[in-house]
């Protein structure tokens, strides 16, 4: 069995606190490694780690931090496979779509490797007699990011690529469930010329983070995960005078019109509530068909595809779909689809009956398709990330806004349609934060950025793109002048002249 340690100022330090998780193989049941819990008293060994290494790094060129940067999306390609294998083994995607999601945080890294364009200030000459005004966008010193299971190595590389290239020092807290990739992440790191204690790996739980919320030295906190968690880390932060941007769940709608083209906007569900066993928080979770006839059609196509859906284990190749998590995230998803049938929704697909011969231990689980759900139900509420899709039937394309618009969350929705003014008032009137228009999981590039509204974020500053860029730097403006002119004593609120 493997054993992880925590990666400290470039080297792997042994775990003290005696606490420790497993990490399984979802594929076979099998638990491969553990990693440490850290105690507070390790926290705080690795956030002052971090700060030491803060001031030089900080005034490190910026031309130099783009080219350790730009080294280190090299490396990240070169190891891809090896990356999205970590991800396949813990998580449970399958590798096809492991090697897409790594990729996606690949090119947050390509992305910040633009930092000497990005990480520039705004200069005003002469705004009055000799007096310039410029602006400088200064890293905030050590910053956290604390990480989900669902996206082992995108998510740290969201949060680690535009930390580190605006200068600032970083510890990350991956997911206890799938570390592996933050740790590979940050040996690629070091071996790219970064300089020790840069980008840091704790292993750890709630203790963990809660110790780096409380360390006055974090100066900020990136969090990704669940919605009850994200709220309580934000308050948290705010409470300890952090910046934070704190993301969380989702309940992401589709809207399929009477005009959109079935086919479409059924191949556009398949991948995007059953890839990655829906445990994808930009996964469409609920179908909102205007017309029973809507329904109906869209119910046809996608029966016979979600029964027979390519399951099984994540390192095959050619599959749609791996096994869920873990035991425990399996029996939520399933306690969900008995809800669904107790609350009165007719389960059109049952994956609970799914078995893999040979993989018996595994935690895999069929698609399902719930139709006739109605916004009441605790299970249309509530998130349940697993490989189910819900039904709703709408009259009207205003109650299916209405219903986009009342869910507490509100981080993705998309669109089926072939009417352009229908599109265009969706796209500007939904209350979501990323939306698609007959695209069904519209994740910005690397070249915008990514966030949610309504319960699905926290905090004012998107993950990555120019957002990431202001989360990780603070402003400093300066006024100077250099005049010959001598200007007497003004004891009146200073208006330049
Ligand atoms: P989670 O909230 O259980 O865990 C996220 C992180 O928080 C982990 O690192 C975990 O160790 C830590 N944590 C767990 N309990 C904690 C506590 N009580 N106090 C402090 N920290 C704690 O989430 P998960 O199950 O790993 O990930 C799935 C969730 O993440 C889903 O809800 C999904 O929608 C969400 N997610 C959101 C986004 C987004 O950008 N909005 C992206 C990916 C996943």
């Amino acid at each position: 069995m493997n054993i992880y340690n925590h990666y400290i100022g470039g080297k792997y330090v042994e775990g003290t606190s005696g606490r420790f998780g497993n990490v399984f193989n979802p594929s076979t049941g099998e638990k491969t490694s553990q990693v440490p819990f850290a105690s507070a008293a390790e926290v705080d060994q690795a956030v002052s780690v971090a700060q030491a290494a803060f001031p030089e790094w900080a005034a490190t060129s910026v031309l130099k931090r783009a080219r350790i940067m730009a080294r280190f999306t090299q490396l990240l390609y070169d190891y891809q496979k090896q990356l999205a294998t970590l991800v396949s083994n813990e998580h449970g995607k399958v590798i096809e779509d492991a090697m897409g999601s790594v990729l996606r945080g690949i090119e947050v890294a390509e992305f910040a490797s633009g930092v000497p364009h990005l990480q520039k200030g705004e200069y005003s000459d002469n705004v009055a007699s000799g007096v310039d005004i410029y602006s400088m966008r200064k890293p905030l010193g050590v910053v956290a990011g604390i990480t989900p299971f669902n996206f082992p190595a995108m998510i740290p590389l969201w949060m680690a690529g535009m930390a580190i290239v605006t200068g600032n020092t970083v510890i990350l807290k991956p997911s206890e469930k799938t570390p592996g990739c933050a740790f590979r992440i940050a040996e690629l790191f070091l071996e790219a010329g970064g300089p020790p204690g840069v980008l840091n790996v704790i292993g750890g739980d709630k203790e963990a983070v809660n110790a780096l919320i409380e360390n006055p030295l974090v100066k900020a906190v990136s969090f990704v995960g669940s919605t009850a968690i994200a709220k309580s880390v934000y308050e948290k932060s705010a409470a300890n005078g952090k910046r934070c941007q704190a993301m969380g769940g989702a309940k992401n709608h589709m809207i399929v019109m009477p005009d959109a083209d079935i086919n479409a906007a059924a191949d556009g569900i398949m991948g995007a509530a059953y890839g990655s066993a829906g445990e994808r928080c930009m996964a469409i979770s609920v179908a909102v068909c205007v017309g029973d006839e809507t329904a109906d059609k869209l119910i046809a196509n996608l029966k016979p595809r979600v029964e027979n859906l390519k399951i099984g284990p994540s390192m095959k190749e050619g599959l749609e779909m791996g096994p869920l998590v873990t035991k425990e995230h399996r029996e939520r998803v399933t306690g969900y689809l008995q809800l669904a049938k107790e609350e009165g929704a007719t389960l059109v697909v049952d994956g609970r009956d799914f078995v893999l011969d040979g993989y018996e231990d595994g935690y895999f689980l069929g698609g399902s398709i719930i139709d006739r759900v109605t916004p009441q139900m605790k299970s249309y509420q509530d998130e349940i990330f697993g490989p189910t899709l819900q039904i709703m039937r709408v009259g009207r394309f205003e109650d299916a806004m209405d219903f986009a618009n009342d869910h507490p969350y509100g981080n993705g929705a998309s669109i089926f349609t072939q009417n352009g003014s229908v599109a265009r008032t969706f796209a500007d009137t939904v209350e979501i934060g990323m939306v698609g228009i007959n695209v069904p999981i519209p994740v910005p590039l690397a070249f915008y950025s990514f966030g949610g509204w309504k319960n699905s974020a926290f905090g004012d500053h998107n993950q990555y793109g120019m957002e990431g860029l202001r989360f990780y730097t603070k402003v400093k403006t300066v006024t100077s002048r250099w005049s010959k002119d001598a200007i007497g004593p003004d004891f009146m609120m200073p208006v330049l002249k």
